[in-house]
This record gives C-alpha cells, sequence and structure tokens, in this order.
C-alpha cells in the first residue's frame, strides 16, 4: 500500500528538491524490522539533509530524517514483534540509510532502542536526537563531576541546548544559557535557566588564554570561538561536554586552560553510542526531563512543513524542538 515520504531528489546540475511524495512499500530499503513512524523530529543535521546534503546523504532520491518514534508492522528479528514501540536515533538512518521522514521506515533491529516506559512516541520525538544527545553531554559532565556553580549552556535555544538546560535545572544545577536571540530569555528562564549569557559576550576570539574561573560545566552545541573562549571561563577541573558546530568547526583555542585548570573537553557522539548507553540515556530522560518543561519546547510540524523547516534550522532559526507528525 502507498504511503507518504518526504523525497529529496537532486538534478544533473546537483542541485537538490524535497516534495512529499506517495510511494510502495517495495522501494524502503532491506532491513530486518519494518517501522510504522508515528514521529519525527527537525535536527541540524536534517537541515542539511533535506537541502543541499552536507556530504552526509550517499545516494538520491533520499528520504531524510535522522530520527523517528513509531510502533513495529513486521520484524525478521527476536528482539522486537509488530505491536512494539520503538525509537531510532544516530546509525547514520536518514544520511546513507532512508530516515523517518515518512510513514513507513525499514531498518536494522540493532539500531532500535524499545521505547522507554514513561514516555510516548511524541514525547520521545520532543526529544529526538538533539535532547539524547544533551542527555548523553549531561551524563558525561556528572561522570567527570561537576563543580559547585553556574553550569553554561551554549545554543540554549536550540534543540541540545533547551533539552539539556531544562534537565539540568531538574537536576538542581544553575543554567547560564548563551543565545543570540534575547528574545528567548523568558522561555529560557521558563526552562530553568537563571542567567541569560548574550552570544556577543563569548564569540569575539580568544585574547586571554585564561579568563576568571566561572563555569562549573558546560553543555556546547556551538563550537568554534565561543568553545575556545569558555574553554578559558571553566573553574578549576570543570568539564566542558563539547557537541556541536553551530558556530563553526574550528577551535582556535590554547592548551592552558587544560595544563594550568586541569579542564576537560569531553567528546559527544550520539550515532554510534553502544546500546547500553543508549538505554541508560533514554531511562535518564523518562526521570529527568519533566515532561511539562519539554511541551513547551515544542513546534508541531507536518512531512511538507519540512522543507522550510530544513532551511530555518540551518540558519540557526528553529526555538526548541520540532516534532514532525509524519501521518
Ligand atoms: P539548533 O539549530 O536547534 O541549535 C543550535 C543553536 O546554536 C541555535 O539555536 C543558536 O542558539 C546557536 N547558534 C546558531 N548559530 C550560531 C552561531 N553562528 N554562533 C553561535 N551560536 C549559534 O540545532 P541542534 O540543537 O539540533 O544541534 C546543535 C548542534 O549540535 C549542531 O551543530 C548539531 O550538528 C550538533 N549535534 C551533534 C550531535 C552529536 O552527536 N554530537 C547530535 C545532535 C546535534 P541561540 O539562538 O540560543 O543562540
Amino acid at each position: 500500500m502507498a504511503f507518504n515520504a518526504l523525497i529529496v531528489e537532486k538534478d544533473d546540475a546537483g542541485k537538490t528538491s524535497a516534495a512529499v511524495q506517495q510511494i510502495e512499500l517495495d522501494r524502503l530499503p532491506e532491513a530486518d524490522v519494518t517501522v510504522a513512524v508515528e514521529y519525527s523530529t527537525v535536527n541540524y543535521k536534517d537541515g542539511l539533509c533535506i537541502g543541499p546534503g552536507g556530504g552526509l546523504v550517499r545516494n538520491y532520491p533520499h528520504v531524510p530524517g535522522i530520527d523517528f518514534a513509531g510502533t513495529v508492522e513486521a520484524s525478521d528479528d527476536d528482539r522486537y514483534k509488530p505491536g512494539d514501540k520503538v525509537v531510532l536515533t544516530g546509525w547514520r538512518v536518514g544520511e546513507a540509510h532512508w530516515g523517518g521522514y515518512a510513514q513507513k521506515a525499514r531498518v536494522k533491529a540493532d539500531w532500535l532502542v524499545p521505547l522507554p516506559d514513561g514516555l510516548d512516541t511524541r514525547q520521545a520525538m520532543a526529544v529526538g536526537t538533539a535532547g539524547f544527545t544533551a542527555m548523553l553531554a549531561v551524563m558525561a559532565l556528572e561522570d567527570h563531576g561537576i563543580k559547585d556553580g553556574p553550569v553554561l549552556v551554549t545554543g540554549a535555544a536550540g534543540g541540545v541546548g533547551s533539552v539539556a538546560t531544562a534537565i539540568l535545572a531538574n537536576l538542581g544545577h544553575e543554567v547560564a544559557g548563551v543565545t543570540g536571540r534575547p528574545e528567548t530569555a523568558d522561555y529560557l528562564k521558563s526552562l530553568g535557566a537563571t542567567q541569560i549569557v548574550p552570544r556577543e559576550e563569548l564569540n569575539e576570539t580568544v585574547k586571554r588564554p585564561l579568563e576568571s574561573e566561572t563555569w562549573a560545566g558546560c553543555v556546547d552545541a556551538v563550537g568554534g570561538a565561543m568553545l575556545a573562549r569558555v574553554l578559558g571561563q571553566m573553574k578549576y577541573g570543570a568539564s566542558v561536554a563539547a557537541v556541536g558546530l553551530a558556530g563553526g568547526a574550528a577551535l582556535p583555542a590554547t592548551v592552558v586552560p587544560f595544563l594550568l585548570r586541569g579542564v576537560n573537553l569531553l567528546g559527544i557522539d550520539s550515532v554510534m553510542q553502544p546500546y547500553e548507553n543508549r538505554l541508560r540515556a533514554w531511562e535518564r530522560i523518562a526521570k529527568d526531563l519533566p515532561m511539562d518543561k519539554l511541551e513547551a519546547m515544542v513546534q508541531p510540524a507536518t512531512l511538507s512543513d519540512l522543507p522550510k523547516l530544513g532551511a530555518d534550522i540551518l540558519q540557526g532559526q528553529v526555538k526548541g524542538r520540532v516534532v514532525v507528525d509524519v501521518n
């Protein structure tokens, strides 16, 4: 039976275009579990895969959507049976493999995680890859010990930043959110931020390798010059979880904060996370992310909204989390 999917095509001149089309089940890639997708979402990488590709998409036509939640419809793997609720993030789904911007997806059982108790499929996608990664970042900071004092979240009004802010505040940390959108201050405060740091205060390149010791930890979605500045402002022995590159991939920093202040720079990857750690992160999300705060981040969307939303997220113009109802 035909179903709807957002298909990205590439013309002979190399230009991509995305539109909702009806396709047949036999066009889905070979894999062991077929999922009736209920919700997907919009992450920064999705913006690239809906639009210019960013070197992530290998073949066209392509169905983007790096994450989804839904119900198993058919399974050749013992771990899953029809009716099971599942969530998928990472494994290059939506990039190298067709993803969640469709009413059906076919994926490897190894890539799925059972929907955690306490979350429904819509909430799981309100969290999505961005929120899952925010949780991984918080867990990494905890594993290295969060100092006393404010924890900084950069790119705070974005997806990773919003979820990190809400989780950290709920865990009892004082949260300072860096944003380039002053109009999001009330939103960030509603998520639990107690301090708003204007982006311009932190996006100038490092002039002094060490500044005053200010931050007890940091979840950084921005990278670039901002991450370099933040390293020099960390308290002695504190850690920065490096999640994203919304502000650039370069790191124009010095090693001085590592050598003189024992600062830790922790790399966070959500794509290849081992299964056990995925389960741990989803369980922590169900426990430590207040659902009313999550709901406050949500902006609903449908498949046909995706071309615009993909462009918006690349411009840093999406606030919080978009939940795409694919049906
Ligand atoms: P969003 O676009 O939702 O959030 C990014 C935020 O960064 C923006 O909302 C904006 O926040 C800020 N920002 C944007 N451009 C700039 C800039 N030029 N300088 C400074 N700040 C800027 O994206 P996501 O939250 O989904 O993802 C954030 C980053 O994390 C991306 O780079 C993404 O690729 C990465 N990521 C990495 C993962 C991993 O596995 N490591 C997984 C998921 C995401 P504000 O308006 O508040 O300033």
